[in-house]
Formats: structure tokens, C-alpha cells, sequence
């Protein structure tokens, strides 16, 4: 925030009024310039224009009220300006049927005018109308707006709608209405069109921390944690970047130098054999009859491979082998959330596998369900979630796109279906992606001539993994892997001819 600027006189000046609907002594603060205003007793939406205050809408917000984190009537210094909070609300976007909230606040100074905070789990834009209109160029991906000499790359456009409201506003505002809202970030700013119809609003934010904002508004207490990392948000390490460059290449260059070394005075030598687990196989290639099997910096020479990996990874890793194309999985989540408390449950009683009606996702498991335990303090529920709906490659880039705030919202709002009260009783939500989770039985999977091929062949290279029988179960998985270890035991056998 800079000090420059007028100030206003130092006394608010209001207006007083009373509410057509129900009588309540109403405050206009933004006096001739307030386009609306709501009472807040009756929750009237009043025309702030006509000296009558003629009623535009009434809106029912008994179950939905939000109140202002910043009082409406609070004065603040925002860039050496005194401004007054007039207006609140809270607007909402849906993605993939989730509703996503923030919160708008409406400031006014005499002279300046009307300028805006909006703050989305504790991440807060200090917000202006732009006086120019910024050039559009959706020729290039992500589309870009320009504004002045900077560039402001496309983030996300969604239908934002209306759904509570306090105070004034400077605009015909209404509970319920929705215009398209575009974002263009370059941290700490993003610019924002609003289309309401034909008309398009541009706006310019700016990142500010919640603290400024309690300092800025003199308001009690601290301000809400800031919860993921937002759209445009700096980068904390953006000014250290040269220096962890600098030491990064240092590091690399001592590594290389060592390797050097190694190479030099190592003799060749065969260092294991042996069963090893938990090696990441990056290679497979033939050898003679047999194969080579590089996992990490180990060599293996092997005469048979079970390959038990999902299928579709042979490709990336046996030497020569044609990607395969009938083989689609879904991508998966799955997160452990960690409960203090037992949260309240709408008429069910626990069970191991919870699967709410009409709910995209597969619910949860609770491993504890039949403990005797009269009294369970902690306990980890695993919550499912295929993304199934869809194109498989869509969903694995939604699912690396959304951070973990996304994805926790969207498993939270699910539960609270059922468990009104689970926020209050979740300490931690451990979140794992899983971009092939499943083998999904595409149509024609299972008369598919790929798909047969592997599951039936002979030669030293056996395929195991439970995806060839189109779908994973761990019957599958099991029968799949005995059956490749009897092929290779038979191969072996018949090599080595009779015993006796
Ligand atoms: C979230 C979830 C829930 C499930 N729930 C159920 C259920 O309730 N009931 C049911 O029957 N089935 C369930 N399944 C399916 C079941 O887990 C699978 O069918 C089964 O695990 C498949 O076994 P698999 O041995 O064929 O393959 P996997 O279990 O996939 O084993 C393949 C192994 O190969 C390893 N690997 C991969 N690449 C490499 C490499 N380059 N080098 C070395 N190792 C590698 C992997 O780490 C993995 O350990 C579930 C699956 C998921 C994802």
C-alpha cells in the first residue's frame, strides 16, 4: 500500500432510512451513489435510487447468512485513501457440480469512488475497475490479455453467481444472477472480465495479505489462514530463484565430477544376485535368448520376465515393443482423512463401506466400523473417488490441475452430505493421485486381439497384471500372476527334460 492520495473529510457521512418492508432503520453510506441496498432485517433488496426505496427482490438468507469479515461501516487506509466497507457479498462458482465461494467487499471513499477486496479462503485481491479496456488475444493457448505492457495469461472462466448480499452496491445487484467471469493472471496481479449479457466489466487485483488488511482496517484478531496457493499469487521464492539456480548447477557440476571418479576406479564386476524388490525397472531388452533388466543402476541378465506391471507400461519399457491401444484406465483419488471426533451422521450407522446415493464419488471406508472400542478418539476414514465420467485423459489433467485445497473442498462438501458437522471434526486430509488406478473395460476390451495376445503368450516374456482380464480385481491379479508362473515353470521343465 503507498500513502499517496487525498483524504476524505474525517467524519462518515451517512444517510438514514427506514426499510419499506419491514420498518428496519437502514444506513446509506455511499449516499447518492449506492444503485442498491439491502436491509438486512428483512433481507430486501431496495432501489437506492428512488426515494421511495421501491423493493427489487427479497431473498431468504435465515440458513445462509455470512457475515462480513470486515463489519460493514469499517473505515481503512488503502493506498494512503480512507476507504468505508458499504457492501458484502458472496459469490459462487460451480465446477464439476462443486460450489466454490468468495467473498466480495464493496469500499467507498467521497472522492475516489468505489474499489473492491475479494478474498477466497484467506487469499484477499485489493480490486479496481480498469478505466481502459485491455487488448484480448485468443489466438495463442492459454488466450492472454494485455494491459498495460504487460502480458496476463487465461487462468479459468466459470459462471459466477450471486448468492448473498449485504449493504450497498453501485450496481443493480440480485441474489440469483450470473454473468461469465474470466481470470488473466501474471502474480501478484489478475485482471477479471465480467460479462453480464452485452456488457463486460474489466477489473485489476492485486495480491495483499490478510495481515495488511487487519492492519489497513484496524479489525480484531487474525486474519483467516490462508488455505492452498492462489491464482495469482507470488511466488515466496521468486527473488531467491538466481541463487537456487547458482547452487543447483554447483551442485550438479561436484555430482558429475564424482561420477567421473566412480566410473574411473570402478572395476566391472557382477556386484548382486539375488531376489530384489522395490526396484523401479526402467528398461527391459533382449540379450540372446534371455533378457537385460536395468533397475536403477543394477543390471539384471534374466532368462524369463513376468511382466506383473500395469500393461500399458510395457511399451515405455521393453526395448521395441509397439504401444498398446486397447488397454484405457481411469484415473483415481483416494484421500485418508484423520478424525478427532466422530462427526453426526443423517440416519446411517457406520459401516466398512460408505457410499452416498447421487454422489459422483465412492464414499468411504471405515476399517473401525465393528471395533468394540465404547470410545474411538482418533480414527482415518479412506475416502474413494474413480473419475470415471469421461474422457480417462481429461480427468488425469483435472486431476493433476486442482491443487489439494480443490480436491479437499470437493471431498468435505461430498461427506457433508451425510456428516453436516465433518469440518469441525477432520485434523488432516492425506490426498493421493492416481492417474491409472483401474483398467476400465472399454467396449470391445474383451474380444479385443491385444488384449488376448498378451494374456495368452508363451515366449519368455509373460504378461500378469490384472488389467488383462479388462478389469482390476485382485482375484484377477492373483489368477493372472499363477497362471504366468506355471507358463514359465513348464517352459523350464520342458527345457530341462525328464528327471527321471
Ligand atoms: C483405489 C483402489 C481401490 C481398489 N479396491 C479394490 C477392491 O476393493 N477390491 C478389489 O478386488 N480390487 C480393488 N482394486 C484393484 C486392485 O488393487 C488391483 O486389481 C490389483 O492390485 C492388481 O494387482 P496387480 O498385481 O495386477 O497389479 P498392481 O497391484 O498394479 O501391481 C503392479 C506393481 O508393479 C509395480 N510397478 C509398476 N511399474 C514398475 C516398474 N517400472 N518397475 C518396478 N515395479 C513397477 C507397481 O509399483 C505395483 O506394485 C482397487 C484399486 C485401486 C486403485
Amino acid at each position: 500500500m503507498s500513502t499517496s492520495g487525498p483524504n476524505p473529510p474525517g467524519k462518515p457521512q451517512v444517510r438514514s432510512l427506514n426499510c419499506p418492508g419491514c420498518g428496519a432503520a437502514l444506513t446509506l453510506r455511499s449516499l447518492s451513489q449506492a444503485v442498491t441496498v439491502v436491509c438486512d432485517h428483512c433481507h430486501s433488496i431496495l432501489d437506492a435510487q428512488d426515494p421511495r426505496l421501491t423493493i427489487l427482490q427479497k431473498f431468504t438468507a435465515a440458513v445462509d447468512e455470512d457475515p462480513p469479515l470486515i463489519p460493514l461501516g469499517t473505515r481503512g487506509k488503502i493506498r494512503g485513501t480512507d476507504y468505508e466497507a458499504v457492501g458484502f457479498q458472496r459469490r459462487t462458482i460451480h465446477v464439476d457440480g462443486i460450489p466454490y465461494s468468495w467473498h466480495e467487499y464493496v469500499l467507498f471513499n467521497p472522492y475516489k469512488g468505489f474499489r473492491y477486496l475479494t478474498e477466497y479462503n484467506g487469499h484477499w485481491n485489493d480490486t479496481s475497475i480498469l478505466r481502459s479496456l485491455p487488448t484480448v488475444n485468443n489466438d495463442v493457448s492459454p488466450a492472454t490479455v494485455s494491459y498495460l505492457g504487460e502480458t496476463y495469461k487465461h487462468f479459468q472462466t466459470a459462471k459466477a453467481g450471486t448468492s448473498f448480499v449485504l449493504g450497498e452496491f453501485p450496481w443493480q445487484v440480485r441474489v440469483g444472477e450470473s454473468s461469465d467471469v474470466s481470470d488473466y493472471v501474471s502474480p501478484p496481479r489478475v485482471i477479471s472480465s465480467e460479462r453480464t449479457g452485452k456488457e463486460v466489466t474489466w477489473s485489476m487485483g492485486e495480491y495483499i495479505s490478510g495481515r495488511d488488511i487487519w492492519k489497513a482496517f484496524g479489525l480484531q484478531g487474525e486474519p483467516p489462514e490462508r488455505i492452498g496457493v492462489y491464482e495469482n499469487q507470488p511466488s515466496p521464492l521468486s527473488a531467491e530463484t538466481t541463487a537456487i539456480w547458482v547452487a543447483f548447477g554447483g551442485f550438479m557440476v561436484v555430482l558429475f565430477v564424482m561420477m567421473i571418479l566412480f566410473w574411473s576406479f570402478a572395476r566391472s564386476e557382477q556386484v548382486v544376485e539375488g531376489n530384489y524388490a522395490n526396484r523401479m525397472v526402467h528398461k527391459i531388452s533382449r540379450r540372446g535368448k534371455g533378457f537385460s533388466v536395468l533397475a536403477g543402476d543394477t543390471e539384471y541378465q534374466t532368462e524369463f520376465i513376468i511382466f506383473a506391471a500395469p500393461t500399458f507400461l510395457a511399451s515405455y519399457l521393453v526395448e521395441g515393443m509397439a504401444p498398446l491401444h486397447d488397454f484405457e484406465y481411469s484415473p483415481w483419488l483416494t484421500a485418508n482423512l484423520t478424525l478427532e471426533q466422530f462427526p453426526d451422521s443423517y440416519g446411517t450407522d457406520p459401516t466398512w463401506d460408505n457410499v452416498f446415493m447421487e454422489s459422483p464419488t465412492l464414499g468411504y471406508v471405515d476399517a473401525t466400523h465393528q471395533s468394540v472400542r465404547s470410545h474411538v478418539e482418533r480414527t482415518v476414514w479412506t475416502f474413494y473417488w474413480a473419475l470415471a465420467d469421461g474422457l480417462p485423459s481429461e480427468n488425469r489433467q483435472l486431476l493433476l490441475n486442482k491443487d489439494w485445497n480443490y480436491w479437499k473442498e470437493a471431498i468435505l462438501h461430498d461427506l457433508e452430505r451425510v456428516h453436516h458437522d465433518i469440518r469441525k471434526c477432520v485434523s488432516r486430509i492425506d490426498i493421493m493421485r492416481m492417474g491409472h488406478a483401474m483398467a476400465r473395460p472399454k467396449v470391445g476390451a474383451i474380444f479385443s486381439a491385444e488384449r488376448r495376445n498378451l494374456a495368452k503368450a508363451h515366449g519368455r516374456i509373460l504378461f500378469a497384471n490384472s488389467d488383462l482380464s479388462g478389469f482390476s480385481i485382485f482375484e484377477e491379479a492373483q489368477y493372472r500372476g499363477v497362471n504366468a508362473a506355471d507358463r514359465v515353470l513348464s517352459q523350464v521343465a520342458r527345457a530341462q527334460g525328464p528327471t527321471h
